[in-house]
């Protein structure tokens, strides 16, 4: 799949500092392995690059809807004895749909515990854009101040 990027989708990456090589990768990586979740025609891949996690959202022509990334790890899903409370996101490796769910985040050294999309059987963490983009950023902000 060639990934193809609009001018706008460009100007999301200029601003939250990704490569498109890098983001060419994360969507090779996926559709390779078939490690993906997918919502209506549109997949979401996900790839470790050195030390930040970086997003894809494109759609079956490999044309690049958004990107996003997070530097924190994500560690294991934290099990709840709720109802699952189901996403829109199904796994493709496993034809599982994801729930609403919360893991462990590492990000210099501390761990806390935030909201997650996981797949119930591969036990996959995914972590949405708004998140990614809003909570977790913030989170990460202030964690580094406190370490300068
Ligand atoms: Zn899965």
């Amino acid at each position: 799949m060639d990934a193809k990027f609009s001018d706008n989708v460009k100007e999301i990456m200029g601003k939250r500092g990704l490569k498109e090589a890098d983001i060419v990768d994360v969507i090779n990586t996926a559709e390779s392995s078939n490690r993906k979740l997918v919502k209506n025609g549109i997949n979401l891949a996900k790839k470790r690059i050195g030390e930040v996690t970086m997003y894809a959202l494109y759609n079956d022509d490999g044309e690049v809807q958004s990107t996003y990334s997070h530097r924190m790890v994500l560690g294991d899903p934290i099990k709840t004895t709720d109802e699952p409370d189901l996403t829109e996101w199904v796994c493709k490796e496993c034809n599982e749909t994801a729930e609403v769910g919360s893991a462990d985040m590492t990000y210099l050294g501390v761990t806390r515990t935030g909201p997650a999309v996981i797949c119930p059987k591969c036990n996959d963490v995914w972590i949405e854009e708004y998140l990614a983009v809003q909570t977790i950023a913030a989170a990460e902000g202030l964690f580094e101040q406190k370490k300068a």
